[in-house]
């Protein structure tokens, strides 16, 4: 069993939380890592992320504020209702435990990190009657022997708004300033952490074996590998050029994407590219590769869509997120049918194939998958022409597909899990007919709003992200394209992720009223990109001394609660669509 008080980790999240930029939270975290015994590094790894497992385990700990407010009350003793009042003053339930239990008499630090942890857990597990009293009593109990500032954080972990704006590269980073000599190292623990998202399990091979170890970890069915991600151009003939002349044209499909994992034991999960479970949501889609998927052992990739088996005819996004709900279950599968359209095959039968280059994929891709009416492979053409791109364009759109996918079939053309880079490329519309295209946007900050909109906010600050850097950066501020209802919800859907200081990986010039954490990303249309001194997007890339401005964007209504903060559209895309911009103009 190793030691290590709960309150050293407190104290880094303190001073994490204060870090004026990134390479002093690389520094802070890295302190806090080289202090955590080994035993423990996956835990603290965790607790570093805002959770207590892997995120894919899906461990929810399922405290609603109200419960945690009783909490706080019975370890301060005091009534809720005061509870209630300070968490209105401050906006932060962590910041009322710890002002509160100042008050009542500091505690001296004596909790240890395996046993928050171990209690946590309990409190996950807690189900079915009485879990809700059992679950308040555990933390109570918790609360009860905390110091105010482990009080504050371990509210925020349990009430989901831990959100110290560490990443998991910046995490990385940190493991390979301790572990592996320099940051030069966090290329390889970043692959092991994109094939097995499984932070705990990198820095725990890490410390027993070295990087020699981490480099020989492979893909395994039931940890999901981070999805690989396409890059956008939008002219053919660059595609073509930037592909080697020759690329498989794959049918882009408008759905959710999820990844299939078959075990050993022959159970089916289904993972998002958020890693959340969803298996329950989609279980015609289980029932579907059940029959049709041939080995054993397997992941596959693919894209569920609304679909029509009459008229074989795909249907809208809108409606397959229908399907992405809690309850009502059998409903929505009788008044959505999906099929599922498969694009990958990353592990059969004890075989990692994620280092096989695209073609071998596909191959045994088509092999591993009995097709049938509802479960398909993505249309895919060779093309080696820019009139074959084209056409191949136009029928896709034709189908129903936003667009096409383009896929390196170069010897080179490995998985690359969880990077955005140039083996894929997008091509969403034909963006020289001048139609905005959209792009997903990070909320980093809030204005409040006049006259009409007075007391709620009238515009955000939004970011885009970069992901070398880990930070992001600002490229627009949005009020358009929000309903009243939209508005109305936005103070409250923004809450938990608000702070009253600029958060360390976000990178702007100007102070918005507040601040959030980097968590909500929405889709936006682009009308119009420039330079601008004012944003930090791409900063000193296009031109010295500016960065990228969006002009007139406009919110589309979709809340792209799908992807991370770090799923949203790069600064190298921006930059992309900018290019694009200024040549169609010529
Ligand atoms: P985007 O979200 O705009 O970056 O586009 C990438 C997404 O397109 C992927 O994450 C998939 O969900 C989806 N997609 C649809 N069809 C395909 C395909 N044939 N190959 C790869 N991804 C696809």
């Amino acid at each position: 069993m190793a030691y290590m008080r709960y309150e050293i980790v407190a104290e880094a999240y303190r001073d994490m939380e204060q870090a004026a930029g990134r390479l002093a939270l690389v520094d802070r975290m890295a302190a806090l890592l080289a202090q955590t015994p080994a035993a423990l590094l996956p835990t603290v790894c965790y607790l570093c992320q805002g959770l207590i497992a892997p995120e894919f385990a899906g461990v929810d700990l399922g405290l609603a504020e109200k419960l945690a407010v009783r909490a706080v009350a019975a370890a301060a003793a005091v009534g809720p209702e005061q509870v209630t009042a300070m968490l209105r003053e401050t906006g932060d339930l962590g910041q009322a435990a710890e002002q509160l239990l100042a008050a009542r008499g500091g505690r001296p630090a004596s909790l240890q990190v395996a046993e928050v942890v171990g209690i946590l857990h309990q409190i996950a597990a807690a189900e079915g009657p009485g879990s809700q009293g059992r679950k308040l009593d555990l933390l109570a109990g918790l609360l009860d022997r905390a110091t105010p500032l482990e009080a504050r954080y371990l509210l925020r972990l349990v009430t989901k708004g831990l959100r110290l704006g560490v990443g998991t590269p910046t995490i990385l980073d940190s493991l390979a300033l301790v572990y592996a000599g320099g940051r030069g190292a966090r290329p390889v623990l970043e692959r092991a952490y994109n094939i097995c998202s499984d932070l705990g399990r990198v820095a725990a091979v890490l410390a027993e074996g070295g990087l020699a170890a981490v480099e020989g970890l492979h893909v395994q069915p039931g940890n999901p590998v981070r999805a690989m991600l396409a890059q956008r151009l939008s002219d053919g003939p660059e595609i073509l050029a930037k592909l080697g002349g020759r690329c498989a044209a794959e049918y882009k499909y408008d759905g959710v994407r999820v990844q299939a994992h078959r075990t050993a034991d022959g159970n089916i999960e289904l993972f998002t590219r958020r890693l959340e479970r969803v298996a329950t949501q989609f279980p015609d889609v289980v029932e579907l590769l059940r029959e049709g998927l041939v080995p054993g052992e397997a992941i596959v990739e693919g894209e569920v869509v609304a679909f029509d088996p009459a008229a074989g005819e795909l249907r809208p996004f809108q409606e397959v997120m229908f399907r992405r709900r809690k309850y009502g279950i059998a409903e929505a599968v009788r008044d959505v049918p999906v099929g599922l359209f498969c694009f990958e095959l990353l592990y059969a039968d004890g075989q990692d194939l994620t280092t096989l280059p695209y073609p071998e994929r596909r191959a045994a891709l088509a092999e591993a998958i009995a097709v049938s009416p509802r479960l398909r492979l993505t249309t895919a053409t060779e093309v080696s022409s820019a009139d074959g791109l084209e056409a191949a364009f136009e029928q896709a759109v034709t189908d129903g597909c936003e667009g096409l996918v383009c896929k390196s079939v170069s010897p080179a053309s490995v998985y690359q899990a969880g990077a955005r880079g140039w083996l894929w490329i997008k091509l969403k519309r034909d963006y020289r007919t001048e139609l905005s295209d959209t792009v997903d946007l990070v909320v980093v900050g809030a204005f409040y709003g006049r006259g009409r909109r007075r007391g709620g906010y009238g515009a955000l600050l939004l970011a885009a992200y970069d992901p070398a850097a880990d930070v992001f950066p600002t490229v627009t501020r949005c009020g358009t394209g929000f309903s009243d209802a939209d508005l109305a919800a936005l103070p409250a859907r923004l809450a938990p992720l608000a702070r009253g200081e600029r958060p360390a990986r976000v990178y702007a010039w100007q102070e918005p009223d507040v601040w959030f954490e980097p968590g909500m990303v929405l889709e936006i249309l682009s009308a119009e990109l420039t330079l601008s001194p004012n944003y930090t997007a791409a900063w000193g890339q296009v031109k010295q001394d500016a960065g990228l401005a969006m002009r007139f964007p406009r919110f589309t209504g979709r809340w792209r609660d799908d992807k991370s903060p770090e799923d949203a559209t790069t600064t190298t895309e921006l930059i992309e669509l900018y290019r694009t911009a200024r040549r169609a103009q010529r």
